[in-house]
């Protein structure tokens, strides 16, 4: 095969780390292929980047990521099917968002050809890596860091960017039962919710873990200032349908994050003929349209698990019940259609697939 783009210097590993996978007992981010990408900015520019072993980095102490925290990650999907095609979804969008993400944190953006042209070059050479069957996917974490050895508080001025490449199966099945959050935020007005940064992650553990501990898998973020309009569940974006509508938060307040899989989802729905609407949504009416049995659809969305229905909503003392999801028709159709468009089974009609 020929590549289409530019390649990066490539340090092989001598011996495979593959027969000693199970591919029939993957969990989520365990193992991680052969190779990893690897570049570092310095000097106020990016160096050409490697490809080398999956291994343990060095870091000085003072290594300004421990301290102060500049660390950004995407998180994206490589799926093969039987025939060996490989086939990534949208990947320019991650780029975008990772480099979003970086400017609101005070890093340097990425540029293209490192971020999709090394995505592309590590996941040729670690091919046989990607599981191949229903939800199978090699999970593909491009994150940059700040790594100045410096204690001063200022924009580190070095950086190292990485993919890093995980075989996994599908993370979630069935659906979840999500707790309203009314005392913890996850992002306020101002802040930093719309970045895909690592301290978002760190900030959640412990309302999620509460959660849990209440029996709850997830909860739903609310505004951080009265606790009265949705924004997310969890690590996905959050959906509802009413009647013919499709309802999602909006993003202009940017304390959500922007979704690839929420942005793919609506402009489906809307070629579907739902009606889109991006708009406010309180906890109020959220309570009552499924008490009025008028919202028939729940759910949230993510690259994780595409669509994770929700069959028990908290709320203060009150549990309500949804629907039985298997009957959902909005996301059962989008659940469906996205995955047989990123595994190559359906024609991809908004050239949003990349084959390898
Ligand atoms: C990554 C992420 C999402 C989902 O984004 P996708 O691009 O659809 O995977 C939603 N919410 C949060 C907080 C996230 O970190």
């Amino acid at each position: 095969m020929t590549l289409k783009y530019s390649t990066f210097p490539v340090q092989k590993i001598t011996k495979s780390k593959l027969s000693s996978i199970n591919f029939d007992n993957l969990k989520f981010g365990r193992d991680f292929s052969d190779h990893m990408l690897m570049a570092e900015y310095n000097d106020r520019a990016w160096k050409t980047p490697q490809i080398m072993p999956y291994q343990p980095l060095e870091f000085f102490p003072a290594a300004s990521v421990f301290h102060y925290g500049q660390a950004i990650f995407e998180g994206l999907k490589a799926h093969k099917n039987e025939a060996g095609e490989v086939f990534i979804f949208r990947a320019d969008e991650n780029l975008k968002r990772l480099n979003a993400s970086a400017v609101r944190m005070c890093m340097p953006e990425i540029p293209e050809d490192i971020f999709m042209d090394g995505l592309r070059q590590l996941i040729e050479l670690d091919k046989d890596w990607i599981p191949v069957g229903a939800g199978m996917s090699l999970y593909l974490r491009p994150f940059m860091i700040a790594d100045d050895p410096f204690l001063g508080v200022k924009p580190s001025g070095s950086y190292k960017f990485m993919i890093i490449t995980s075989p996994s199966a599908s993370y979630y099945s069935g659906a979840v039962k999500v707790k309203i959050e009314s005392h913890y935020s996850r992002a306020a007005k101002g802040g930093v919710g719309a970045a895909k940064a690592a301290g978002n992650y760190a900030a959640s553990l412990l309302p999620a873990k509460k959660a849990q501990e209440e029996g709850y898998d997830q909860l739903i973020w609310t505004d951080a200032k009265d606790h009265q309009f949705l924004e997310e569940s969890g690590t996905m974006n959050l959906m509802l349908v009413k009647g013919k509508s499709l309802l999602t938060p909006p993003l202009d307040g940017k304390t959500i994050l922007p979704g690839i899989t929420r942005k793919s989802i609506l402009q489906l729905a809307e070629e579907w003929g739902y009606e889109v609407v991006e708009r406010p949504i309180t906890v109020t009416k959220l309570v009552e349209g499924i008490e009025e049995n008028t919202i028939s659809e729940l759910f949230g969305v993510g690259t994780a698990a595409t669509i994770a229905p929700i069959s028990v909503l908290g709320y203060e003392e009150k549990q309500l019940q949804l629907s039985d999801y298997t009957k959902w028709e909005f996301s059962s159709k989008v659940k469906q259609y996205l995955e047989e468009l990123k595994t190559g089974k359906v024609k991809d009609t908004h050239n949003w697939i990349e084959t390898l």
